[in-house]
């Protein structure tokens, strides 16, 4: 006998914490749907945001390096899938829907642009006096406008719940009766996120030469989950030491992020997941960490993002940006039909920052060489850039 979505929501009533979001009572999607006979809610938006063209679109879009510098570091979708693992570690754990938490990590970057923070940055400056552009609200647009997928409605018409967990402001916009934090399951994919680049991003600096162990050593952090790990292994060669010490950085954040939250969250004892939305954030690390933590965040903003190695390239990509962006408001005709038709509804600023924001790093150079040219192409960017690497 299969079981079905029925079973399922039993199930989940079952095994879930009271605090959880169960599926079963999820506030539906703004199109009304059949339910499906085998999948659960929360299963069919993991499986419509995996299908969808955005999801694919993140193999190629930077997390620090220009897509196709060095094929071991990460990329945007790399960083989901790492983030979607630690989220659904968190969720299960801590008695939360792994299904609702996965989707949440499957499309919180679906809205990141090309060239990784630095484009964001580009298109917040040039839409500055058009309402702006960040990546978390451009994932909701993304999910909610810019897939077509079905014939009468444009989006992937999620869930709310999903919804809830892309951008934090649309609980103030949509809803309803204090709600002022999202559900532990968006609260634990937030955290997911930190601790992912907070891992990933200090492996792919040291890989890159980028950053060296002997800078890291004046950070608490790192020193202290160093000599933990490697106190009973001396003599471990240099990538496979690397590769231990980071690996128990990751497990040493989550642990403390399950730690500190059951603790939150039994001294608060929530009854419901509405009761969690009307409460501060109860996933966290804890305070200790936190202070931790933020002193290699810094490290890495200060050191490793804006490495004087990446400039060139990074100027290089963000001419690319503006000159598409002011070439694309002053001849519209030249975006593909699904955003020209958009500039009647949105204003040509935003049709056209939904474009550019939709391409991948490679898009972004090989639309610029035909419509402007005058900048090296890609492949020799890529080359400049591992060069100096
Ligand atoms: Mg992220």
């Amino acid at each position: 006998m299969p079981r079905r979505r029925f079973d399922l929501e039993r199930s989940e009533a079952r095994h879930l914490a009271p605090y959880a979001q169960n599926s079963s009572v999820t506030r539906g999607r703004a199109h009304p749907e059949d339910q499906h006979r085998f999948r659960l809610d929360f299963q069919r938006d993991r499986d419509r945001i995996v299908h969808s063209r955005s999801f694919r679109r993140l193999e190629y879009k930077t997390q620090v390096f220009l897509n196709g510098t060095g094929d071991h570091y990460r990329t945007r979708m790399t960083h989901t899938i790492e983030v979607s693992c630690i989220a659904r570690t968190l969720a299960r754990s801590l008695g939360l829907n792994e299904d609702l938490a996965e989707a949440i990590a499957l499309a919180h970057d679906l809205g990141h642009p090309p060239f990784g923070h630095l484009g964001e940055d580009t298109l917040h400056k040039l839409m500055v006096d058009h309402g702006g552009f960040r990546h978390n609200a451009q994932s909701l647009r993304v999910v909610e406008e810019l897939e077509l997928k079905y014939p009468i409605f444009n989006g992937l018409n999620l869930t709310w719940e999903v919804l809830e967990g892309l951008h934090k402001p649309y609980i103030a916009n949509k809803l309803v009766d204090g709600f002022i934090q999202p559900s532990l399951e968006a609260q634990a994919v937030d955290l997911s996120d930190q601790i992912a680049y907070i891992c990933h991003d200090l492996d792919d600096g040291l890989e890159s030469g980028l950053i060296d162990e002997q800078e890291l050593s004046n950070l608490e952090l790192w020193r202290t989950t160093r000599e933990a790990a490697l106190a009973p292994y001396p003599h471990l060669e240099a990538e496979r030491g690397r590769y231990f010490v980071l690996r128990t950085l990751l497990g040493n954040l989550v642990e403390d992020v399950i730690d500190h939250a059951s603790a939150v969250i039994k001294e608060r004892n929530p009854q419901t997941s509405d009761d969690v939305r009307r409460q501060s954030a109860m996933i966290t690390f804890s305070p200790d960490m936190a202070r931790r933590a933020k002193e290699l965040l810094t490290f890495l903003y200060s050191r490793f993002y804006h490495h004087p190695a990446l400039t060139k390239v990074r100027r290089r990509s963000v001419d690319c940006l503006e000159q598409l962006f002011e070439l694309l408001v002053g001849h519209p005709h030249l975006l593909t039909p699904q955003f020209f038709t958009r500039v009647k509804k949105d204003g040509v600023h935003r049709a056209t920052c939904d474009y550019l924001a939709c391409l991948t790093d490679r898009q972004v150079y090989i639309q610029h060489q035909k419509f402007i040219g005058g900048l090296p192409s890609i492949e020799a960017t890529r080359l400049e850039q591992s060069a100096l690497l």
